[in-house]
């Protein structure tokens, strides 16, 4: 699967706002947002552009998928899932998403950030109830046990990660254990447990025309 592989903090510059695809940068005078908080390129800084519905619609949905790291072609495939789906559409989108097995690693604190957990994943580092899933898209249930491989419980990341975020519980829809660097999914997450800003309707009405 193709990723996105450009200076991530032109991501959040496009966007306006901090998306927090790096780790501890984000959270010092060294994030690009502190040090020039407009969009990238020649006239970034002094163009300033009436922003239209369709224009706020699309500002959403790339919000979203950059927050996640996702391209086009497999947000729209989400989309799709969850329009067909029982349940209020923008909501159940975003339930995908945060299922995934790559940001259910990053919410349990196992890596700095999603694109870290993504590369967890996919060089085999995770187990989901005792099998290795590499696939980074990957969508956990109810139930599933998610664990890191014994044998990579020391890596760097690993460890770095979860010695910055001690302290901190995992969301409510989570259950972490942090000695055996595992956790396990509680429940389906509510729209009031997902901290992503994004206005989800919008990017509903964007696909829906
Ligand atoms: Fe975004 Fe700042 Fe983090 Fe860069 S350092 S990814 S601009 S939040």
């Amino acid at each position: 699967m193709a990723v996105y592989h450009d200076a991530k903090c032109r991501l959040c510059r496009r966007e306006g706002m901090k998306l927090f695809l790096k780790a501890t940068r984000c959270n010092t005078d060294k994030c690009a947002m502190e040090r020039r908080g407009y969009a990238p390129g020649e006239h970034g800084k002094s163009r300033r552009v009436k922003e239209t519905n369709y224009g706020q619609q699309l500002r959403e949905k790339q919000k979203a998928r950059r927050i996640y790291g996702i391209l086009e072609r497999q947000f729209r495939g989400y989309f799709a899932k969850a329009a067909t789906s029982k349940g209020v559409t923008g909501e159940t989108l975003l339930q995908m998403l945060e299922s995934r097995i790559d940001n259910v690693v990053f919410r349990l604190g196992f890596a700095p950030n999603r694109a870290s957990a993504r590369q967890l994943v996919r060089h085999g580092h995770v187990k989901v109830n005792g099998r290795k899933v590499d696939i980074p898209s990957y969508l956990l249930n109810v139930g599933d046990e998610i664990a890191i491989r014994d044998k990579s419980r020391q890596l760097g990341v690993v460890q770095n990660s979860l010695e910055s975020r001690k302290g901190q519980s995992a969301p409510e829809w989570l259950e972490l254990n942090p000695e055996s660097v595992s956790g396990r999914v509680l429940s389906i997450p509510t729209r009031a447990s997902i901290p992503v800003p994004v206005n989800e309707q919008l990017i509903v009405e964007l696909y829906s025309k």
